[in-house]
């Protein structure tokens, strides 16, 4: 039987932007689920969100992997009938210099973020094509569009490519009620960020910024609601830096 209420997946949603996604698209009245390789994680979250009183799961998917995500679909079909809305926020990054990458790493981080991206679309908009109306969203960066410093030869390069996909799917997807849009973070500080910037790295960023500060994870998930929203019925195709003016921004301290 299908749910009336209406299912938002949320990848990547155990932790630091995901995790605020969650919340914020349970706040407006979505089914969650938290979709995540880490499943201690995504129980954590998805049990915060059912303690204030909000409908959500946990779900174990590993978007590096066709048949985790196949798997994970066909329960969220049998379960609920449904996806409205798909938030692609399962990423990963490590830097390594340019001469040095190793392509182990490259087709790792590739595969995460381009292919478990195209993959669940593929799988959220089957079931939102019976309803005619669906919303996905892709976390990309704004190092999808500027190199931000060195060593994101993957990461930067992943980004692009789940821009120009969002793009396409923009594109192949219109006529079935499903808008296609990015959301492309500056800085925000999570776990991922806790590992990868260093004080330094920190600094120099948060000074070629305008607003001179990493953003919130708040912020990036306000970015998301709306397009999740009726709202932003007229809006596909498009890739929205929430990034406190950084890809505006030539020499900072002319
Ligand atoms: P994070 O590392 O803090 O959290 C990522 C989550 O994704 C974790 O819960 C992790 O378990 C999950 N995940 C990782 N690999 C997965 C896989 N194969 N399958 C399923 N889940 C997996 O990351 P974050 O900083 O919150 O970033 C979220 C998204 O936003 C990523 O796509 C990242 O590239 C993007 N982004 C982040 C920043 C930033 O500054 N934090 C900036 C721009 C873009």
């Amino acid at each position: 039987m299908e749910s009336k209420q209406r299912v938002a997946v949320v990848t990547g949603g155990a932790v630091g932007i995901g995790s605020e996604v969650c919340r914020q698209l349970a706040l407006s009245g979505f089914t969650v689920v938290v979709a995540d390789l880490d499943v201690q994680a995504a129980n954590n979250m998805a049990g915060k969100l059912t303690d204030d009183g909000h409908a959500a799961e946990a779900l174990r998917m590993d978007v590096g992997r066709a048949e985790s995500i196949a798997e994970g679909f066909e329960k969220i079909a049998e379960k609920y009938g449904r996806c409205d809305v798909l938030v692609n926020c399962a990423g990963i990054a490590k830097v390594f210099p340019f001469l040095d990458f190793p392509l182990d790493n490259f087709i790792a981080t590739m595969n995460v973020n381009v292919t478990g991206t195209l993959l669940c679309s593929q799988h959220a908009a089957r079931l939102m094509t019976k309803n005619r109306w669906g919303r996905i969203v892709n976390i990309a960066s704004v190092a999808g569009m500027r190199a931000v410093g060195k060593g994101r030869t993957a990461y930067g390069t992943s980004k692009g490519a789940v821009i120009a996909l969002t793009r396409q799917m923009a594109v192949e997807l219109a006529d079935y009620g499903i808008t296609a849009n990015a959301v492309a973070p500056g800085p925000v500080d999570t776990p991922m960020t806790q590992i990868l910037h260093t004080d330094k790295f920190r600094s120099e960023y948060s000074n070629a910024i305008p607003m001179k500060r990493y953003g919130t994870t708040s912020e990036i998930a306000c970015a998301v609601s709306f397009l999740v929203s009726e709202g932003a019925s007229y809006i596909s195709g498009i890739v929205m830096p929430v990034d406190g003016g950084f890809l505006s921004a030539g020499a900072p301290s002319i």
